[in-house]
């Protein structure tokens, strides 16, 4: 029931935005931060996370980074990542905002992505300004030093203390703001300033549905709630939505 209602709407309230969240990710084998057994119940983000920690002991931010780095490389995107992808080329799905560093999105074909929190896929030099790729950053583990001049890269995800990219942010609320309908996937929308992009929405007249396991403190605002797995959702919409927008 709940999956034809959001059939309904995006067919109603076009552009359908997409904003993911690490819900979209568990699926891959990705632990998500928040809860139980989530990545912040092992790794106190005050210690490994903060933009402050990684200046006073980049070493240590590393030995966290450089699993991370490992895990989010192994893993595959799931049937949730390429549905998104799907229906970005079907002409149902404008963009997809992601709150994901794990480049999953990108990998399963998603096309126009905006990335607020950034991205593993590069790692900078905060003295020289040099970039190495994913790649490059693998080879030069456990503690990757600048090619360039020798300082501890730092890895262009966004880390707690600083400041979202403001060309990304920029984008993700203007497309908030055009949305007919944001559809949010696998964020508790706790993390402001991207759960503030619904409200955005909400302002200019569109509407809100949110799959995801879990309340949210947007769920009285929303057209639609569905509490179950993104994947599966997200295919039965794929299949009940007409093959071309
Ligand atoms: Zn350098």
């Amino acid at each position: 029931m709940s999956v034809e209602r959001l059939t309904e709407l995006i067919q109603d309230r076009r552009p359908c935005v997409v904003l993911t969240g690490a819900g979209i990710s568990t699926e891959s084998g990705i632990p998500d931060f928040r809860s139980p057994t989530g990545v912040w119940a092992k790794y106190d983000p005050q210690e490994y996370a903060t933009i402050d920690a990684f200046l006073a002991d980049p070493a240590k931010v590393w030995e966290f980074y450089g699993r991370r780095l490992a895990m989010l490389g192994a893993a595959e995107p799931n049937d949730g990542h390429r549905v998104l992808a799907e229906l970005e080329e079907r002409g149902w799905v404008r963009a997809v905002i992601t709150q994901n560093i794990d480049r999953l999105h990108e990998r399963a074909g998603s096309r126009a992505l905006v990335e607020v929190h950034g991205s593993i896929r590069t790692a900078s030099c905060l003295s020289c300004g040099a970039v190495a790729t994913f790649d490059e950053v693998v080879e030069l583990l456990p503690v990757p030093a600048c090619p360039a001049c020798g300082r501890i890269l730092k890895p262009d995800v966004v880390l707690f203390g600083e400041l979202l990219p403001e060309a990304a942010i920029a984008r993700a609320t203007q497309l908030a703001t055009q949305a007919g309908l944001m559809l949010v996937v696998g964020s508790s929308l706790e993390v402001y300033p991207v759960a503030g992009l619904p409200l955005e929405t909400l302002a200019a007249g569109g509407a809100l549905a949110i799959v995801n396991r879990g309340a949210t403190p947007f769920h009285s605002r929303a057209s639609v709630t569905i509490d179950s797995a993104a994947g599966e959702t997200l295919r039965a919409l794929a299949d009940a939505l007409p093959e071309r927008a």
